[in-house]
This record gives C-alpha cells, structure tokens and sequence, in this order.
C-alpha cells in the first residue's frame, strides 16, 4: 500500500483547487499582483480588479458584492518589479547548453565549465529583455503590467506605427512615432512611454506597476 493518505482523485482536486487559487476569474490567466475585495475575499489581478470596478456597477463579478474603491488608492505590493508574466516560461530562459562531445568515454564533461556558461547565457539574456514604461502623473514612471508589455513589445518589434491595449477595460494607443500613450480618442491627455533595457530600468525611478506601488523583492544587481 502507498503510504500516502489521500487518493489520486484527492491528489487531482488538491492540484486543481491550486491552479484555481491562482486563476483570475476575468482574464482565466494565472493573476498578476492579486487583489482582493475586502467585504467578500475574492481575488483577481489588480487592473483586471480595477477595470470591473469601472464599467461592472462596481459589484465583484463572482458574487456581486459590492467593491470598496478604497482599495485602489495607494495601492502596494511586495513582488518583484521585473518579474516574468506568471505561469509561462521565463522569456529570459535561455536554450539548453549544448552537450559537449566527449570522444573518451573516461573524460566526464566539466560540470562547472557548462554551469558558469550557462549563467553567463542566462545573464546575457536577462540584460536583454525590454520593459516598457510610462510617466507618472507627477513624476517618476510606472511599468506596464507584464501581459501589456508584451503585446506592445511584439508590436513595437513588428514596426507598427502604433498598437492599441486594453488597460482596466479602457482602450489605449500607444504611439511608438512619438513614444507617448493615451485613451483612446482623448490623445490630449497623453503620457511619455519609455522602452528600456535592465540596467536603464534601474537608473530610472520606477515606482511600481500598473498604478500598484511596489516594495521590490528583486534581488539587488551583481556587481560587474
Ligand atoms: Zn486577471
Ligand atoms: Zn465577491
């Protein structure tokens, strides 16, 4: 007999609830910084969140309960600002290091050799990675969520002129000739966008992401 106490369907549910756990019931992805309505405790990505507050009478869209607008004031969180989109794998990983041919079958391929070069692989690609950028009301910058950012990186990298992005249910452009965005036939209220690598990223004062204030978990950049 297994030692284990639970059954396979058991250990199936537990999997699932899981998966759940961590599923936004507005966009079905895995949820980027989850935010919960305090009244009710349902949870969901903060612009998924923000954008059914706007145009949903305000009522949770699971139970209808009501949202405290509270919550979207000053919002903060503790996540790494630079983190990947969740549940997919990393954009920086980078392809698996090529097995050395090893003529003699007594030689053992050197170990720390192919670890060192995969960090350095791994570090060349995490310096090349692009996010996206834009200003702040008042000052500093904010970053895109992550999901956005790609849409518009994929445009920008495709040569459009100009991409539209659904931002908390409202649509945006985002003008790469003048690197600025606005809502959508209101380009009078434009802000400067900014695509930046990794080191540019942290010279400039990134606030959070999203309009989420962000106490970084990131770890602290390697010396050179
Ligand atoms: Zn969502
Ligand atoms: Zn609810």
């Amino acid at each position: 007999m297994n030692a284990s106490t639970s059954s396979p369907s058991q250990q199936l549910q537990q999997a699932i609830n899981s998966t759940i756990d961590k599923e936004c019931a507005v966009c079905y992805s895995e949820m980027i910084l989850p935010t919960t309505i305090p009244s009710c405790g349902h949870k969901f990505c903060f612009i998924c969140l923000k954008g059914v507050s706007v145009s949903n009478n305000g009522d949770c869209p699971i139970c209808r309960g009501p949202i405290d607008s509270q919550i979207f004031k000053k919002p903060l969180q503790a996540v790494d600002l630079k983190m990947d989109i969740p549940g997919t794998p990393s954009a920086a990983a980078p392809d698996p290091v090529v097995k050395q041919e090893v003529d003699d079958e007594d030689v053992k391929p050197d170990v720390k050799k192919l670890q060192e070069e995969l960090k350095k692989q791994q570090a060349a690609a995490a310096a090349q990675k692009m996010f996206w950028l834009y200003r702040g009301r008042h000052q500093g910058w904010w970053r895109f969520d992550p999901r956005i950012e790609k849409e518009i990186e994929e445009a920008f990298t495709h040569q459009m002129p100009m991409t539209e992005v659904t931002i908390c249910g409202n649509p945006y452009i985002v003008d790469f000739s003048q690197m600025c965005q606005y809502p959508k036939n209101q380009s009078n209220y434009s802000r400067n966008v900014k695509r930046v690598n990794s080191t540019d990223f942290d010279s400039l004062n990134v606030k959070g992401m999203s309009g989420v204030f962000v106490a970084t978990t990131s770890p602290p950049a390697a010396a050179n």
